[in-house]
């Protein structure tokens, strides 16, 4: 493994633009259960609660839903505070070394740690969004107006809209804007860095075969509990473990070869 970190570092290091793309394996350790590890979300709930055509149906119960998930602890994003993996990124991106992260991820932790060029693919859990003026407020103050009683099914205070958490649901389009910057991002990546994502959610699964298709094609770093769906063909340096554990070993490895530029 400690070869396999090294090398991972000196190619992060040498990189003109690495990329890292990230999914829910990157925030277990900040206690956010994934999708599909054992004890993940699936378990539990059945994962058409969350297809748009689910929530069109019937918007009050998902919100029902959404409030019991987060006082059950099981998915209490607000409260949730990155962990060693998210830091490292971000220190990465400060040395100037990780261009960019495009996650999955709905939690906003990677900002929290400090990350600026984060593209959100799919959207972000803390904000609801009006489905007819796009108009955007915290998700708590929506949790709010339906906690104290007042809205079942809750409306823009703007113009009466649905309101949707601002997150993309299964049979919904990736935010136009976030899929173009990972396509530019996608074409100008040396080195991805693929990181708690178990690759089966598309589009953001195209992004490491969209990599290697190009010329010169980027080499992927994957960090990951098990091997991702597409690691047999994306994949050029599999670390398996912890992202906390690896990301951090990653990042002394890189600060111990990086030469600032003066
Ligand atoms: P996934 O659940 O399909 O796969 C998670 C992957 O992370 C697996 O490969 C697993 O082995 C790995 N993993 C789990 N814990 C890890 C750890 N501590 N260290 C290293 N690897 C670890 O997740 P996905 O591929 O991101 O797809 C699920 C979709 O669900 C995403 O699109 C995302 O939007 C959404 N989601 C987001 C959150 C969040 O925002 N935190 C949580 C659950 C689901």
């Amino acid at each position: 493994m400690d070869e396999l970190i090294t090398k991972a570092a000196e190619l992060i290091v040498r990189s003109r633009n690495a990329v890292a793309l990230t999914g829910a394996g990157i925030s277990t350790e900040s206690g956010i259960p994934d999708f599909r590890s054992p004890g993940g979300l699936w378990e539990r709930i059945d994962p058409a609660e969350f297809s748009i055509d689910r929530f069109l149906q019937n918007p009050g119960r998902f919100w029902r839903l959404h409030l019991e998930m987060k006082a059950s602890g099981d998915f209490n994003i607000g409260a949730a505070e990155p962990n060693p993996a998210h830091h490292a990124l971000a220190k990465m991106e400060k040395l100037g070394l990780i261009k960019c992260i495009i996650t999955q991820n709905v939690d906003n932790l990677h900002q929290k740690a400090g990350s600026c060029e984060v593209v959100e693919f799919h959207g972000n859990l803390l904000r609801a969004a009006c489905m007819k003026c796009r108009n955007r407020e915290p998700i708590e103050d929506v949790e709010e107006r339906i906690s104290n009683g007042g809205q079942d099914t809750p409306r823009c205070p703007k113009c009466g809209g649905l309101l949707k958490p601002d997150a993309v649901f299964f049979g919904e389009a990736i935010p136009s804007r976030a899929l173009a910057v990972s396509q530019v991002q996608s074409h100008k990546c040396d080195v991805l860095l693929v990181v708690g994502t178990s690759l089966q959610v598309f589009p953001a699964a195209q992004i490491p075969l969209t990599v290697k298709l190009k010329a010169p094609p980027a080499t992927v770093v994957e960090v990951n509990r098990e091997p991702s769906a597409l690691h047999e063909q994306v994949t050029d340096i599999l670390l398996l473990g912890s992202a906390g554990d690896i990301l951090e070993r990653l990042l002394k490895a890189v600060e111990e070869r990086f030469v600032p530029m003066v």
